[in-house]
């Protein structure tokens, strides 16, 4: 599997469980969305009553899960878990909903795959909290309203434009996740290898959180590949120039760009002198879904200043050209 991408598969969701900040107070970086967040929380144990449903929106790997377990935690509430893809039919919903307890914090994860019909019983569940159960088919159907146990929906995308109105206004709270400074990364970085029982120099993490594409999972990830090439080639001993060895071995850029990053990049760069090219055309160049370059490779380098986004398509700027120290040809930009 790829080293820097933002996906988490088998051994590293165990590995990341045991990183994962449990409170509000240990949660790293996102300043804004913890001190909102904190307020909801906080106003809700005021009144006795569940907060606002919360969605949270951001490319993957930025703590989208680990939020949603520490608004379960500050609630002292029970927490249940699914997904969007989990819900194919009205019925995988209403299993869940009817069995919710009191209070009990309902997280679904990549809520804009979810079908249509779950959704739209997913509307009346949280304005009301009530579903109807359709019982019967054709003419002869009819619709058995029940009642549920009030609860706080978390939603988490990474495509919040995905979303249908209809669900969006009902979250009383959006939750905007960005990718991490490096000196926060920074941050994670030493608090995971703590927990792991590391050494590591500031030096080092510093070298590491560069190129985790600002992202915590991505620096837990790149962390861990250090400690082996450490272990294996130097005795443990973690130094920045090890941590770069390392990274280098791994194909991580100093930017932190990947190998689809920079996929996209040249593709855009040499195939089309730069752009504009359309999201599709581009994504068939680099042989991947366009929902995966849009997602996942795109937002960072849109935050990095590579790449922007136009209304006749995606466009290379100055810097990417910089970047793979090409020139940029004459009317690149005109
Ligand atoms: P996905 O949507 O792909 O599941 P996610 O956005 O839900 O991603 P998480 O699974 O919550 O991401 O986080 C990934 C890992 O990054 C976790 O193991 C956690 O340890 C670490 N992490 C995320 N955010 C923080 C943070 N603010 N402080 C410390 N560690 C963090």
């Amino acid at each position: 599997r790829e080293l820097v991408s933002p996906d988490a598969e088998g051994d590293e969701r165990l590995i990341e469980a045991a990183l994962r900040p449990r409170r509000l107070s240990e949660f790293i970086g996102q300043a804004r969305v913890r001190e909102q967040l904190s307020l909801v929380l906080q106003s809700a144990l005021l009144r006795g009553r569940p907060p606002d449903h919360v969605l949270m929106s951001g490319p993957p790997g930025l703590g989208k899960t680990t939020l949603a377990m520490i608004i379960a935690a500050e609630l002292g509430a029970p927490l249940r878990v699914t997904s969007g893809p989990a819900l194919e039919r009205a019925g995988d919903l209403a299993a869940i909903l009817s069995t919710l307890s009191d209070g009990e914090v309902l997280f679904i994860d990549e809520i804009h795959r979810m079908a249509r019909p779950a959704e739209e019983m997913l509307y009346l569940a949280m304005e009301d909290f009530r579903v109807d159960i359709v019982v019967g088919k054709g003419p002869g159907a009819t619709a058995i309203p029940l009642d549920i146990a009030p609860f706080t929906l978390v939603g988490a995308t990474t495509r919040a434009g995905l979303l249908p109105a209809p669900l969006r206004d009902r979250f009383g709270f959006t939750a905007h996740m960005d990718f991490y400074e490096r000196a926060e990364l920074e941050q994670v970085l030493s608090r995971s290898a703590r927990l792991l029982s590391m050494t590591l120099p500031g030096e080092a993490g510093e070298e590491i959180a560069g190129r985790s594409r600002g992202t915590p999972r991505i620096a837990n990830r790149l962390l861990r590949r250090v400690r082996d090439f450490a272990d294996v080639r130097a005795e443990g001993l973690i130094t920045r120039d090890i941590a770069s060895a390392a990274l280098n071995l791994y194909e991580v850029d100093a930017e932190g760009l990947d190998r689809l990053d920079r996929a996209v990049l040249t593709a855009l760069l040499r195939r089309f002198g730069g752009g504009p090219v359309g999201l599709s055309t581009l994504a068939v160049a680099v042989g991947e879904e366009p929902e995966t370059v849009e997602v996942v490779a795109e937002p960072f380098l849109v935050r990095q200043g590579l790449l922007a986004r136009t209304p006749r398509g995606r466009v290379a700027t100055a810097a990417a050209w910089a970047h793979f120290g090409l020139p940029v040809p004459p009317g690149a930009f005109g």
